[in-house]
């Protein structure tokens, strides 16, 4: 078994582990899809009461929210959304500019043919959330798949840098996106995947570079209006 499949394969042990946790799910799904706006304070009784589980299982959503960056822990303060400044939004998709063309690159000289039929498979489920209108979902599942691109071209460090950022880009888009359309579009993913399959580091590199481009120049760093709903009206 190679890397990339280990990899793989743990990644989804720990997805299916956190995804049977209602506190991670429920509250990733309302902050992805904006009916949690930053800063907002996740009150552990709250919760625990909103989706009738213990506090222990509270806590360990929680964590796994925070280690996803979407959620900010602070001693004897509680659990609150993350609020990345516009600047820090702006420093996390430079960041990924510089890296992941080059990781896009290597990704292209190393991908097998399993690698693709994965990569192929992952972005039907991601087009597929896209069509049922699931914008959460969506959103972590493109998100995941620039996560698999650093995990082929087999620079463990970098991948985990790449992970780090990609984890702090959901949020961000969810905050700052300004279009109506698709974010990482299916065009994109699906040109980068062709372009994987033939081995072109070149092709591969340049498609990566553009598709963030694209991403980061449709973000607008504009606080939205702040809303007066309690945490039980905002995950409902
Ligand atoms: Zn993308």
């Amino acid at each position: 078994m190679s890397i990339t499949q280990q990899e793989a394969n743990f990644s989804r042990r720990f997805d299916a582990d956190i995804v049977q946790n209602p506190v991670f799910t429920g509250v990733e799904r309302a902050i992805l899809e904006q009916r949690l706006p930053p800063g907002t304070r996740l009150a552990e009784t709250d919760l625990a009461e909103f989706y009738g589980v213990s506090r222990t299982i509270v806590r360990t959503g929680l964590q796994a929210l925070a280690h996803s960056q979407l959620v900010t822990l602070r001693p004897n303060r509680g659990a609150s959304v993350a609020n990345p400044s516009p600047r820090e939004a702006r420093e996390v998709f430079e960041a990924r500019e510089l890296l992941e063309p080059r990781s896009a690159r290597e990704a292209a000289l190393r991908a097998n043919r399993a690698d693709v039929r994965a990569l192929r498979l992952h972005a039907q489920e991601e087009h597929a959330a896209m069509a049922n209108n699931e914008s959460g979902r969506a959103l972590r599942l493109s998100g995941r798949f620039h996560v698999m691109i650093a995990q082929i071209a087999n620079q463990r460090t970098i991948a985990e840098i790449i992970e780090n950022l990609v984890s702090r880009s959901s949020l961000i888009i969810a905050l700052y996106w300004t279009r109506s359309s698709t974010r990482c579009d299916e065009g994109c993913h699906n040109a980068l995947i062709d372009a994987l399959e033939r081995n072109d580091a070149g092709e591969a590199e340049e498609l990566m570079r553009s598709h963030l481009v694209e991403l980061h120049s449709a973000l607008r760093f504009e606080v939205g209006p702040s809303s007066n709903l309690t945490l039980k009206d905002m995950l409902s």
